[in-house]
């Protein structure tokens, strides 16, 4: 059975088939959460339910990704959220351009998808990781968040610029893009996030720059060799590697200048394996550094 959530107020509601699905406080054993209606008060989040093992079942809402998270601590870092509320005009554009983003999953409970408290309890969230931060913080907060935490804490220049790439970026991938679904289920997902992955795939699927690249390699050195291990599918696989190669996109979406087109000069050639581990560097890694990377993990 299915319904729709619903709020309800403490004194017509049955609590024995409510839970709620975000729980902040507790009073004796029933878990509340504080009313986003008018009244400010405290009401139950009704459940959906019980599924066919008698469980009840409570709406969830996609987990935040890796884009929202950045997004999310960009914020953090110029709202500290001990000296503000839910109601903080960047909190509330947050929520906005949140819901803006090109949907991640399935939105459960579009009344809470990403609102505007929800934003500020992300900010509280992060809270705990901050050394500067003596109190408690909110506790419950995913493990993505310490990820990116890790990632960008000592570069707030980098994590300012990917979060506005991230926002750019946004409108150019609607809602329900195939490339989305492939980003999400592929464990190559950037360290910028989804939407800056599949903008940076789409310029190395640029098909007249990277015949280009390679041509001009070709008739420069005379063969497409990695630039990370000088791997040459040609050597390798005869000439079933004929003229094949991978092209890396070099320029990180976040630095790269707003109307940049893609040129040959911004590809170096790589092997299929190096280039996923470009990819999975975070942060990640360019061509130089993965070439000095290796060299120190195989001394
Ligand atoms: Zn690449
Ligand atoms: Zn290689």
């Amino acid at each position: 059975m299915m319904l729709s959530p619903s709020h309800g107020h403490s004194t017509d509601t049955d609590f024995t088939s409510l839970r709620p699905s975000t729980c902040i406080a507790k009073i004796g054993h029933r878990p509340i959460i504080p009313c986003n209606l008018p009244c400010r008060g405290i009401h139950f989040r009704r459940a959906r339910g019980p599924d066919n093992n008698g469980r009840i079942v409570v709406p969830r809402n996609p987990p935040w990704t890796r884009d929202e998270l950045i997004l999310a601590l960009d914020l953090f870092f110029r709202v500290n959220p001990l000296h503000t509320s839910k109601t903080n005009p960047d909190i509330v554009a947050l929520s906005k351009t949140l819901n803006k983003l090109p949907a991640q999953g399935r939105i459960a409970d579009a009344s809470r998808y990403r609102n505007p408290n929800g934003v500020y309890m992300k900010l509280c969230n992060f809270l705990r990781l901050d050394p500067s931060y003596h109190g408690k913080g909110l506790t419950g907060g995913g493990k993505l968040e310490e990820v990116i935490w890790k990632e960008f804490e000592g570069d707030q220049d980098r994590l300012g610029k990917t979060a506005e790439a991230i926002k750019a970026g946004a409108t150019e991938i609607k809602s329900g893009d195939p490339d989305i679904a492939v980003i999400a289920t592929e464990e190559g997902e950037f360290a910028e996030g989804r939407i800056l992955t599949i903008l940076h795939k789409r310029r190395e699927r640029h098909p007249d720059a990277v015949r280009k690249k390679k041509a001009m390699v070709m008739k420069e050195k005379g063969r497409l060799a990695c630039e990370v291990c000088g791997f040459d599918f040609a050597v390798m696989y005869g000439s079933l590697g004929n003229g094949f190669a991978e092209c890396h996109h070099t320029i990180p979406l976040p630095e790269m200048k707003t109307g940049h087109k893609t040129k040959p000069e911004d590809f170096a050639i790589v092997c299929a394996n190096y280039h996923r581990m470009i990819h999975r560097s975070k942060p990640m890694l360019s061509v130089d550094g993965m070439r000095e990377a290796m060299k120190k993990f195989n001394q």
